[in-house]
């Protein structure tokens, strides 16, 4: 019989990506959402990284590069890494890819195996779970609800380890949750993976830059782990490039090196103009990345208070990232004509019918009662989209 695999079958599709394209698909009929689905910032990329990649171009950067990136970008990011987080590496160490999402799987799929556990704090970015298992890994879900702002505790974490557990994936500032982990608390993390040196850390940093509490803290500024993290990160959200397609990991050189080899089968390198773009951002003025951080806050704040006079949302102000993750379970059971809203991700698709604002129920982030709303667009779609969200929700009987 002519069928996928099994690997393919047990994969669920991705939930933000499917509500992103459902939205588009309402709005080619005319219909006018206001998509808060997929998160990506809503600003262009800055002329001069697109100038780079132009540059690129007429200098006919057209060949194979080498598999983990340009030696120059890899130096870049290597400076980048000393500058902004005080942290050494060599430009072996590094590996860009596809968008941090390949970084993400090409570290599980280089560490993972069968029988394997991984600790994924939920709420958690949907692929992660779907990652795991196709490295045939288990997941671990250790969660953390809205009371404890969604972050784990160092007690949380000893307890969910087991002689299985191979890695945990962390990710600070968090998608969906926008929590950020002080660095207090990640050394009560550190502390905890200390004792267990069989333990790969997986720091997910994609919005290191997206903070509103102050500098960015990383897990692999502690000295007693440093030598099995890895951090990913990439131009994706500090510089507006979602589309450009450049993430990276900077690990211990034997992570690096299975990377490496994974790709070299797989993809080879990223697109070679996209690389030479994110030299020119981390060579460049970094400008963009503050006034871009000052519009997030303040469309943040914007939306927390629009939010939080909706009756029966449950809101936690965000500290960083651009999502909002309100604890929507007021409405879960409610009815609209008589059909029952049964959960997140069926009052996400209410409000994508009803209300055409498009949101993500929480179910695909490990958190059935929350729902999850990019607030990376304008100050008038955020203000328009509350005012259809709190007008559809009153109405649920
Ligand atoms: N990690 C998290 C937490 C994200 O939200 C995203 C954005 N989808 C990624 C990784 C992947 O980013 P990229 O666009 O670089 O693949
Ligand atoms: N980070 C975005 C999101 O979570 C991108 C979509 C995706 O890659 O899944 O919406």
């Amino acid at each position: 019989m002519l069928q996928v695999s099994e690997r393919i079958a047990a994969l669920s599709p991705s939930e933000t990506l499917a509500m992103s394209q459902k939205s588009n698909e309402l709005k080619a009929q005319g219909i006018d959402v206001i998509n808060l689905s997929v998160g990506e910032p809503d600003f262009f990329t800055p002329d001069s990284i697109k100038e780079a990649a132009k540059q690129a171009i007429d200098e006919n950067f057209s060949f194979y590069a080498p598999v983990p990136g340009f030696l120059s970008l890899r130096k870049a990011i290597v400076e980048k890494l000393k500058r902004e987080n005080k942290l050494d590496f060599s430009p072996e160490q590094i590996v860009c890819s596809n968008g941090a999402k390949q970084s993400v799987c090409n570290v599980l799929l280089s560490v993972v195996g069968r029988g394997d556990e991984v600790i994924v704090p939920a709420p958690y970015w949907v692929s992660y779970v779907e990652m795991v298992k196709l490295a045939g890994g288990a997941n671990v879900i250790v969660t953390a609800g809205i009371e404890q702002d969604f972050k784990i505790t160092p007690q949380q974490l000893e307890a969910a380890i087991t002689p299985q557990t191979k890695a945990l994936i962390l990710c600070s500032p968090s998608n969906p949750t926008g929590s950020v982990y002080t660095q207090a608390e990640l050394k009560g993390l550190a502390d905890v993976l200390a004792k267990y040196p069989q333990i790969i850390i997986i720091a997910d940093e994609i919005y290191e830059h997206i903070n509103y509490i102050g500098k960015h803290e990383s897990i692999a500024q502690f000295e007693n782990i440093r030598d099995r993290t890895v951090i990913v990160n990439g131009v994706s959200k500090a510089y507006a490039m979602t589309g450009w397609r450049l993430g990276w990991i900077a690990a211990p050189q034997w992570i690096a090196s299975a990377c490496n080899k994974l790709q070299g089968q797989y993809t080879s390198s990223p697109s070679n103009i996209a690389q030479k773009a994110a030299e020119a951002a981390y060579l460049g003025s970094q400008d963009c990345i503050e006034t871009m951080r000052q519009a997030f806050e303040r469309r943040r704040d914007l939306i927390v208070q629009l939010a939080s006079d909706i009756p029966g949302l449950k809101v936690r102000k965000p500290k960083g990232a651009f999502y909002l993750f309100p604890d929507c379970s007021a409405y879960l059971g409610k009815s609209f004509k008589g059909k029952v809203i049964a959960n997140s991700a069926e009052l996400a698709m209410y409000l994508l019918e009803e209300a055409h604002v498009a949101a993500v129920g929480g179910l695909a982030f490990g958190a059935p009662d929350c729902i999850r709303f990019s607030y990376a667009t304008s100050d008038d779609q955020l203000t328009e989209a509350m005012r259809r969200v709190k007008k559809a929700l009153a109405v649920l009987a």
